[in-house]
């Protein structure tokens, strides 16, 4: 007999934990199924280690760009790339334990094993049957690798977070948010780094003065940026370093090729067709507005949705919405509001946007019905030395009332000032709102309030 449950959530990442909390906290017998480690993508081999890399590169640019100018002779005597992994693997041993305490603590009942669908109200893991009312689809995605000769000489995101040592040549391949992430924190560290798009920028779909900053700032401080470069092959030479050859006809000798070309969900090892479950032909899971899947009373959240936002928190609120619907009375028609989602991207320096980038503005309202507001500077800290580094920032605005439908900012702690902008947006603040605050002097996030 199937050991029955309220609700089973397979997936033990961003989108699973937060809802199996939130409904044991709703007074339901939660399982939550992980094939791997708690956390996740996010918490193993995404957001979690990529920041603490990142914050290691922003203390190796504090002493070698900007410490000489604020009066500090510092001499980089060396830097130990295990010695960050050490803290940074310990900072994640510790979220492990805070995760398994926390669903204890709720009640929630953990499955170490991988799931399949035998129905769509069981699944088997480690050949046991588990049954419940209602089942979540959490199972995240993995990297893809491109299917070229000698690609798998290469490593993924996952790969780069299981370097134990430092290398020294590398080739970054892709134009998304992790390639120049990786690329970005790579250069910082003192990698020599090359990061190879197959078109005419990296992050070519974010707002263009975001991209020309970057893009900018990479050609002054790094990463080398090659640009319309698609890749054809990965050579494996004698001394055993790689050779990446272009169809443009460049290639590059490093010691390490990253993939960071985008990602697939894992959707297809679950049995999804026993439970009745569609899925499009890329393996994303059709749902409704309420997370609903195509089979009664089983749902999917997170990276694995069509059309989805692949944030962690995108997934997390997904997750904890649906728990609020299925078993809070008070709460029958929750649902995620996938709008005006506010996204970081890690850069150097970082860049932060929310909403409607100009061009989609101009798509959407008619380029007459637009105004966009900016504002370029050197970020103050780096004013000071000689060093400087530009920050960029742009509101884009829309109807006789100026409403704020696009935000976009790159400089120097960026990422931390636009999460407050995104709660005004939300809330539908015109420029006018805007133009009604008080700066706070001296900041970088004023220049938001101060655009004329
Ligand atoms: P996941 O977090 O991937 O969780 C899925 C879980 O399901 C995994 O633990 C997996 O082991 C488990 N699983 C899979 N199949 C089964 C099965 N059959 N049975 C049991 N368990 C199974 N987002 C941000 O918001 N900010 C960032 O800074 C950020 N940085 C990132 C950096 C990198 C390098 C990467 C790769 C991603 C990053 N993301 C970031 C995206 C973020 O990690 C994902 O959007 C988020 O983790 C998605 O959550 P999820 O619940 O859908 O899936
Ligand atoms: P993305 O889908 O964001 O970007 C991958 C890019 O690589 C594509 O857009 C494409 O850009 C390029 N590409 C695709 N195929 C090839 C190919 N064969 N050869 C060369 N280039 C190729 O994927 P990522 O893997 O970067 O990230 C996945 C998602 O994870 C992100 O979209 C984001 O939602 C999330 N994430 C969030 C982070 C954050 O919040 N800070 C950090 C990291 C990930 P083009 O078409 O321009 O060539």
């Amino acid at each position: 007999m199937a050991q029955h449950f309220d609700y089973i959530c397979i997936g033990g990442g961003s989108g699973g934990i937060g809802s199996a909390n939130r409904a044991a906290m709703r007074g339901a017998n939660v399982a939550l199924i992980e094939a791997t480690h708690l956390g996740g993508t996010c918490v193993n081999v995404g957001c979690v280690p990529k920041k603490a890399m990142w914050h290691g590169a922003q203390v190796a640019e504090a002493i070698k760009l900007y410490a000489p100018d604020y009066g500090f002779d510092v001499e980089l005597k060396s830097f130990s790339w295990s010695k960050l992994v050490e803290s940074r693997e310990a900072y994640i041993g510790r979220i492990h334990q805070g995760y398994n305490k926390y669903l204890a603590s709720n009640g929630v009942t953990v499955i170490n094993g991988f799931a399949k669908f035998v129905d769509s109200n069981t699944v088997e893991v480690n050949g046991e049957h588990y049954s419940a009312d209602h089942i979540l689809i959490a199972v995240g995605g993995r990297p893809i690798i491109p299917n070229i000769p000698g690609a798998e000489y290469g490593i993924d995101s996952n790969g780069f977070f299981e370097l134990t040592e430092q290398p020294k040549r590398v080739a970054v391949v892709g134009a998304g948010y992790i390639a120049v992430e990786i690329a970005g924190v790579l250069h910082a560290l003192g990698t020599e780094t090359h990061l190879f798009v197959r078109r005419h920028a990296p992050l070519r779909n974010f707002d263009n003065m975001l991209v020309e900053t970057l893009v900018e700032v990479m050609k002054k401080e790094g990463p080398t940026l090659h640009t319309e470069c698609s890749p054809k092959e990965v050579v494996k030479e004698s001394d055993g370093s790689l050779t990446i050859h272009f169809e443009n006809g460049h290639s590059q000798n490093v010691d390490e090729v990253i993939w960071a070309i985008g990602r697939t969900p894992t959707t297809d090892a679950i049995n999804v067709a026993a439970a009745g479950v569609e899925v499009n032909e890329s393996g994303y899971v059709k749902v409704d507005e309420y997370q609903n899947t195509t089979a009664k009373n089983v749902y999917a959240v997170g990276d694995i949705i069509e059309n989805g936002i692949e944030l962690t928190p995108v997934a997390v609120k997904a997750g904890r919405l649906l728990s609020e619907r299925l078993f809070n009375p008070e709460m029958p028609n929750a649902k995620m509001d996938y709008d005006l989602v506010p996204t970081v991207v890690f850069s150097h320096p970082p860049i932060g946007t929310i909403g409607l980038t100009e061009q989609e503005a101009i798509n959407q309202y008619g380029e007459e019905n637009i105004k966009v507001y900016s504002s370029t500077f050197a970020a103050m800290y780096t004013a000071v030395t000689q060093h400087r580094q530009p920050c960029a920032m742009k509101l884009v605005c829309a109807g006789s009332d100026e409403k704020v439908v696009g935000l976009h900012g790159i400089g120097f702690t960026v990422d931390e000032m636009i999460q407050g902008f995104a709660v005004a947006m939300k809330m539908g603040a015109t420029k006018a709102d805007f133009d009604a605050v008080v700066a706070i002097h001296p900041t970088g996030s004023e220049e938001f309030v101060t655009m004329t």
